[in-house]
């Protein structure tokens, strides 16, 4: 007698997406990065309920054709890579084929999408699969609403925070993303009130007020510096403004927000011993590197990378922090003895 048997399509998809939907904040990043990628310039976000009852997120982007409807459902199920060349050539946040179909997994989905023709299509989608699909009066772009998550998963509900630590997840999820593409706007939706919004329009050092405030901006100052395989710039606080932890260090690799403990370590060098003992800066470091030098595909939620040349990544960063602090401190110096 055979013990080994075949997982159904659906549990498969429930236990894939327990590793990429984790919380209603992981929805938003995923859905997030779907307009990102299909170059959308507005992007709006809404929740009620912490995310349990509803997650709404609408852009203005290329829309999915009609005959993609079903597929972009099906786990593994991508336009944005082909080959295993590619794999290793990431220019897109996603490649994996694997968000809506976790995210439809775990949740009702409905789906409304033109890729600018006269008439868009709405869909329901139920356990990963279409379940009707009809005309629909809709702009350019997608919509996707995503109902009861984790309707079907206890555990996992269980496992969530209030829903007060829920919000200031997604909060962080968005800020992260809006900071990352100052070129995009945002707007982040608790039912009808609005939480945040960034004007899209390029400028980094008002997207970062827009996101953190302007005290925040105001002490901030700008780096560039670059070398043979990387370029970085982006913002960094003076020693005076410092916060109690590490998560207003923003790392951005070829526009992927990253954790990464080792270069956030070089960014705090940089400071020596400008900083206080368990302060920590504020930071928006933008990473521009050859995306074959970069493994992304580490970890289902992408937010770990494998770096090539880490050790040259770590010193230019830790000596353009030291140098651009020091710069600060020669013209601050100057100013004081006029
Ligand atoms: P991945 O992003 O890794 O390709 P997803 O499951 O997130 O996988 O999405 C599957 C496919 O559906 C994408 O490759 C893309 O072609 C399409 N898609 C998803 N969301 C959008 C969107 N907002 N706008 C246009 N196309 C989308
Ligand atoms: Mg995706």
């Amino acid at each position: 007698m055979t013990q080994i048997r075949e997982l159904s399509q659906r549990l498969s998809d429930q236990i894939a997406a327990g590793e990429v939907i984790e919380r209603p904040s992981s929805v938003i990043k995923e859905l997030v990065e779907n307009a990102i990628d299909a170059k959308a310039t507005e992007i709006d976000i809404t929740f009620s309920e912490g995310g349990l009852k509803q997650i709404v997120v609408s852009d203005n982007g290329l829309g999915i054709a009609a005959d993609d409807l079903s597929l972009a459902f099906k786990r593994h199920a991508t336009s944005k890579i082909t080959t295993t060349d590619d794999l290793f050539n990431i220019l897109t946040l996603g490649f994996r084929g694997e968000a809506l179909s976790s995210i439809a997994a775990v949740s009702k989905v409905e789906i409304v999408t033109n890729t600018g023709e006269t008439k868009g299509i709405k869909a329901k989608v139920q356990e990963g699969m279409i379940k009707s699909q009809e005309p629909a009066a809709a702009k350019r772009g997608t919509q996707v609403i995503v109902s009861d998550l984790f309707f079907n998963t206890p555990a996992r509900l269980k496992y969530l925070k209030s829903q007060k630590t829920e919000i200031a997840k997604m909060i962080d999820v968005v800020n992260q993303l809006a900071l990352s593409y100052p070129d995009l706007s945002f707007r982040l939706f608790n039912g009808s009130k609005r939480l945040s919004q960034t004007t899209g329009d390029g400028d980094l050092k008002k997207n970062i007020a827009n996101i953190y405030g302007r005290q925040i901006s105001q002490k901030m100052i700008p780096f560039s510096s670059e070398n043979m395989d990387f370029e970085i710039s982006g913002y960094l606080s003076l020693p005076e403004m410092t916060r109690s932890n590490r998560n207003y260090i923003s790392i951005l690799l070829n526009g992927r927000f990253i954790k990464n403990y080792q270069l956030s370590r070089s960014i705090i060098s940089g400071y020596g011993s400008k900083l206080m003992v368990g302060r920590f800066p504020v930071v928006v470091l933008n990473i521009k590197m050859d995306a074959n030098l970069v493994d992304v595909n580490v970890h289902p939620t992408k937010q770990e990378v494998r770096l090539s040349k880490e050790a040259q990544l770590k010193e230019l960063i830790e000596q353009t922090f030291k140098q651009t602090l020091a710069k600060n401190n020669l013209v601050q110096d100057g100013l004081d003895n006029l």
